[in-house]
């Protein structure tokens, strides 16, 4: 299978190149994962929805795929300039709690709506800060190449210095004249030699309760060093993929390149692929502008941008319908084309049960539909156009239902053999789960009304009623367990 002629886009060299993995048969893909001082938006699920898709598609391929997504939990300030406090410990300083309360909080929010996606864990999820000795050796190396200064017990990266020997903007395409920016007097700022320069190690002030011991001050690690310190651990100091949404190209992308680059003196990445930004009204979808939606807000319609609730898998089907590097806006007629079509699709798999073969063709070459649909994910995970080839299957499905077209023996198994293949694992839509998590949430309000009526009927001495409620409910393997003030109930 794995003889398949992929093509990425490279975000470092701005083409289409034949996806060739260092090691034979086995891929090693890096993402930034979430900084989890919030919950995620449905921004930041597009970015992961996409790297899902390139995780199963190439995992479909036969690649051996070590899948590595960090969670940040510490060393992401506010301005991705090196300036401002640290997100999560802001938010452990506001909310009056210990920042891996924070950390845990959002690390379990993540999780939970990644599932409601149907994404796939990745093969580990490493945390920054328990990678704090990795990096603390990361910055003694990067000093020690004389490319690391530090100033009052902080560190930074010398980027002009860097830039002598190597050439620092080459993924984002800037220059570093066109890097002078941001002159102001933050705090940390005026200690750096360049404004270029970026934090590897900043010393906490004494009101900053995520801190660490180093050789340099008691404090904690740049954002851009976690990423370098996981990737090149796990993966090693040269590996396939690189991932993350497009604006963390810079300087995010381009301090991790630096970072590896001066240490191992090589370039530490062979595809940078990046997934563009989910839109709202035009405009990125951000935590910081407040022009976003929460995906639960979505899922039960409890928001004032859209009238109606969409299903995780509808969302997931709407983004996978558009290419992962062009924006997409979110909108209702967006989304409710996208069910549309999502039901379609959802019904054919239903029709294709049905479907009888005969002896007689029918006017659809599977064989050539198969080379399609392989054509299109060859084609830089071209999820739209597998999506459009799904359609063609479903035309023709419909006009055998409907006894307009023939099906024989042999297009019958390519159906049924590839058309879930492609629904279920490459794009990754979740049908029979969510059916099924739907009749249970339903069986749920079901009993708690039945459970409601019982205790009414406690309340006005009509034993009778409350009994005969529990005793059926135990026949069908349904027991009501009294608590405190609450009842609650377990399955057989
Ligand atoms: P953060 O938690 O801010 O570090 O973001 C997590 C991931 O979400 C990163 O890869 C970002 O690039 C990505 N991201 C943030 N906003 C959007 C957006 N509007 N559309 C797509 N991806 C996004
Ligand atoms: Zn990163």
């Amino acid at each position: 299978m794995i003889n398949h002629s992929l093509v990425v886009l490279n975000s470092i060299s701005g083409r289409k190149e034949p996806f060739k993995p260092i090691n034979p048969n086995r891929v090693g893909m890096y993402v930034c994962g979430p900084t989890v001082y919030s919950n995620v938006h449905l921004g930041n699920c597009r970015t992961f929805i996409t790297f899902d898709l390139i995780y199963r598609y190439l995992t479909h391929l036969g690649y051996k795929v070590r899948y590595v997504r960090n969670i940040t939990d510490a060393g992401h300030l506010e301005n991705d300039e090196d300036s401002g406090e640290d997100r999560i410990a802001k938010k452990a300083r506001i909310e009056k709690i210990e920042p891996m309360e924070v950390v845990q909080r959002y690390t379990v929010d993540f999780h939970e709506i990644l599932k409601k996606f149907n994404t796939l864990s990745p093969s580990i999820e490493p945390t920054a800060t328990g990678h704090i000795i990795e990096q603390i050796e990361l910055i003694k190396n990067i000093i020690k190449e004389g490319l690391a200064y530090e100033v009052n017990g902080s560190v930074y990266f010398n980027v002009l210095k860097y830039n002598e020997t190597y050439d620092y903007g080459k993924l984002s395409g800037r220059k570093i004249d066109e890097l002078i920016h941001n002159t102001r007097s933050l705090e940390g700022q005026s200690d750096k030699k360049n404004p270029q320069d970026f934090a590897l190690w900043k010393k906490a002030g004494p009101q900053h309760i995520m801190r660490w011991p180093s050789p340099w001050s008691d404090g904690f690690p740049g954002w851009h060093l976690e990423c370098t310190a996981m990737s090149t651990k796990y993966l090693g100091e040269f590996f396939d993929i690189h991932g993350g949404g497009m604006d963390l190209k810079f300087p995010h992308h381009e301090c991790e390149i630096a970072q590896a680059q001066a240490i191992n003196k090589k370039n530490p990445v062979k595809y940078w692929l990046h997934a563009n930004m989910l839109t709202l009204n035009g405009k990125k979808m951000s935590k910081s502008t407040g022009n976003n939606i929460l995906p639960l807000d979505i899922f039960t319609g409890k928001n004032d941008k859209f009238s109606k609730p969409y299903s995780p898998q509808v969302i997931r089907f709407f983004m996978l319908q558009a290419h992962y590097s062009s924006i997409l806006d979110i909108s209702e007629e967006a989304l409710d084309a996208s069910e549309k079509g999502y039901r379609k699709l959802i019904e054919a798999l239903d029709n294709l049960s049905r479907c009888k073969p005969g002896v007689e063709i029918g006017e659809f070459n599977t064989n050539k539909w198969l080379k399609n649909c392989y054509k299109a994910m060859d084609d830089d995970f071209n999820s739209p156009l597998l999506i459009a080839q799904l359609f063609e299957a479903v035309k023709f499905i419909n006009l055998v239902i409907n006894k307009h077209q023939p099906i024989e023996n042999s297009q019958l198994k390519v159906l049924n053999d590839m058309l879930p293949v492609f629904i279920y694992d490459v794009l990754g839509i979740d049908v029979v789960k969510k059916s099924s998590s739907r009749t249970e949430e339903k069986l749920n309000q079901t009993i708690n009304l039945l459970i409601e009526l019982r205790e009414k009927a406690r309340n006005n001495k009509e034993f009778e009623t409350s009994d005969k409620i529990r005793d059926q409910l135990e026949k069908y393997g349904i027991y009501l367990n009294d608590g405190k003030g609450i009842t609650k109930f377990t399955f057989d």
